[in-house]
């Protein structure tokens, strides 16, 4: 065993490769996913980035966005600086430059009509935790005003209190219990992966998956039964 790594160090250092470093990663994307990522290091360039199989909620599964990570990282459009518009240009400038118009807006607001003015509206980015930084910037600053609620997530949670009391939902794994899974106007094979991915195991065990929704998705194609409502018929549903 001690032989094969040296021999494996020596054959790196003569062939100039270094051993491949893995680090983790979440994904860094717009989405609540947040996946776990491996992220795989040769001579300080990222060779390749694969789901982590052992995480016990993302498994190792990755969206196509998330798959194009490696792409996008050596892409010519990619943008390795920030970018200002003036007179309908865009310019590149540094990132001291872009910190200091940003600084200086924040200093000029809160000196002159205090921290509560600035309003910091955060439902979209990487939901991971490097999230929680922005609460704590934001604190040290002096205190914002927060948007209560948004267009993405908290959309949902809020309609999910309107209608149920209250917006908690059983553990994902849970699923696997069901013995008919309702999907109502829901696509998660291609808005939740990692839902869709335990109601097929749940097809799997037996369970049935029924569809309602006006539109053929991707769900709906793998669903038992995928009823077809028009928006009045639905309304009716909802009302009985
Ligand atoms: S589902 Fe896709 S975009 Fe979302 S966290 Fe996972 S890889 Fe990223």
């Amino acid at each position: 065993m001690i032989f094969s790594i040296v021999y494996v160090i020596m054959l790196n250092k003569i062939t100039g490769r270094m051993l491949q470093d893995m680090k983790s990663h979440g994904c860094t994307l717009d989405c609540f996913g947040c996946c776990k990522l491996n992220v795989y290091v040769e001579n300080n360039e990222i060779v390749k980035i694969e789901g982590d199989k052992n995480h016990p909620y993302t498994k190792g599964i990755m969206c196509e966005k998330g798959r194009n990570h490696l792409k996008r990282l050596s892409d010519k459009d990619r943008l390795y600086s920030p970018m200002k518009k003036e007179n309908g240009k865009w310019t590149n400038i540094s990132f001291e430059e872009a910190i200091d118009i940003i600084a200086n807006k924040l200093k000029y607001y809160k000196e002159k009509y205090s921290s509560n003015s600035v309003m910091h509206y955060s439902e979209s980015g990487s939901g991971s935790i490097l999230k929680g930084i922005e609460d704590i910037f934001f604190n040290f600053y002096g205190g914002i005003t927060k948007a209560d609620g948004g267009t993405c997530w908290s959309a949902g949670t809020k309609a999910q209190k309107y209608d149920f009391g209250y917006n908690k939902s059983h553990f994902i794994d849970d699923v696997l219990n069901a013995k008919n899974i309702i999907l109502w106007s829901k696509n998660p094979a291609n808005s939740h992966i990692h839902l869709f991915h335990r109601i097929k195991k749940a097809k799997e065990k037996g369970a049935k998956i029924i569809v309602i929704d006006p539109i053929i998705t991707d769900t709906a194609n793998s669903a038992d039964i995928h009823i077809r409502l028009i928006h009045l018929q639905m309304l009716l549903l909802l009302w009985q």
